[in-house]
């Protein structure tokens, strides 16, 4: 504060040295006596009320959308630190952050440049530290462990709904699809195989994440199998147990049945129940005209989501080639955006395997990223028919 009055009485000696006539000199005196003079009115101000001697300089940031800035400092003492963190909402937070930057813009410095800043007014960049970490620290901000609540049961509903009622995974939110985003998901049903640890090891060498639909059976090889498929970062999907579309088509009760056995042998393998899984023969198939509509409702209702694919690589067809296996994944991916890619992993599928390579290289080369499947990315559905 020191620095106001010394200015005013510098400024007023150097104008009086400079006066030759008697009469500018008077005139120079005059107007340098009254600036010394409102300079020791302003400091006494200043040290009067404090912080708040500033306030009328920083408010111009008002203007510019900082506002937060200033009230923070003001609100920053330790009994207010709760409201300071109920006035401000969450989303504000980025904002209010981001526009710390504007005390530095030219309005604001030439209004109070940093040596009229009295020293009790801590920086900006200091006052925001408290609110945010305040905000952080709120103990209504912190994640509690949710226990799982079961899906409603239709108390006029089917029976099955009551059957497992274990069986079921909390709904989660699809992220919306980003058509710029170029992105494969290869799955793999039917497995695990003899040909498993082949195909991890081709897509561990690129770097690559998939998704495997188990029919696993409870053998102590299938278990290594599926424990390692899951050990190397791959999802595992249900595939059902029997893989007979006769039996799991038969009706819900059937499906239900089916699933349940195999969600535990997957359990037993990898200490983790599947969340989604995959119809043998897709959602649409000739041996599920009459109960297609009722098992899908039945296992979303218990929070599970099925796919399909937009690309088939043709392996389980008759008459497949190595040939037609790379042609087919490659030119149906490369029309897509987003492609879920239908492969086998059998015994018999050697061929498959022989072109994972070709197809990883060809598709990457084309911008594409590979991805797994989980909950949150938003399935490939056939159209089921009404029944
Ligand atoms: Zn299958």
């Amino acid at each position: 504060m020191a620095k106001y009055r010394k200015r005013g009485y510098r400024g007023a000696k150097h104008r009086k040295s400079q006066g030759k006539k008697f009469q500018y000199a008077a005139i120079v005196s005059a107007a340098a006596l009254f600036l010394a003079v409102t300079g020791f009115a302003i400091t006494a101000t200043s040290d009067g009320i404090e912080n708040f001697s500033i306030l009328p300089a920083y408010r111009m940031g008002g203007t510019l959308g900082y506002e937060e800035v200033i009230t923070l400092p003001i609100f920053s003492a330790d009994e207010k630190s709760e409201d300071v963190s109920s006035e401000l909402s969450i989303p504000e937070k980025p904002d209010s952050t981001d526009s710390s930057q504007p005390p530095k813009t030219p309005e604001t410095s030439s209004a109070a440049s940093s040596s009229d800043i009295p020293e009790s007014q801590p920086p900006a960049e200091s006052s925001l530290e408290q609110p945010t970490s305040s905000i952080m620290e709120d103990p209504k901000q912190a994640s509690e462990p949710e226990t799982p609540v079961p899906p409603p049961i239709d108390p006029n509903g089917p029976d099955y709904q009551k059957s497992y009622p274990d069986m079921f995974v909390p709904p989660v939110e699809k992220k919306p699809f980003d058509s710029n985003d170029k992105v494969c998901y290869l799955t793999f049903d039917d497995g695990p195989s003899k040909l498993t640890d082949q195909i991890l090891d081709i897509l561990d060498e690129y770097g690559v994440k998939a998704t495997f639909f188990v029919a696993a059976k409870d053998d102590e090889t299938s278990k290594q199998r599926l424990a390692e498929i899951a050990r190397r970062g791959h999802t595992i999907g249900l595939h059902t147990y029997t893989h007979d579309y006769r039996k799991i088509y038969a009706s819900v009760d059937a499906f239900l049945d089916d699933f349940a056995k195999e969600r535990e042998i997957i359990y037993n393998a990898t200490g983790e129940y599947p969340t989604i899984f995959r119809f043998p023969g897709g959602s649409v198939n000739s041996y599920n005209k009459k109960t297609a509509r009722a098992i899908i409702d039945e296992m979303t209702r218990r929070g599970y989501t099925y796919y399909d694919w937009n690309v088939s690589s043709g392996d389980a067809e008759y008459g497949a080639t190595r040939e037609s296996i790379y042609r087919d994944t490659v030119s149906q991916a490369k029309a897509c955006t987003k492609a879920i890619v239908l492969c086998h992993d059998t015994n018999a599928k050697g061929d498959t395997v022989s072109q994972l390579p070709s197809i990883l290289w060809e598709l990457k080369r084309n911008g594409y990223r590979f991805d797994k499947l989980d909950p949150s990315v938003a399935p490939i559905n056939f159209p089921v028919p009404k029944q």
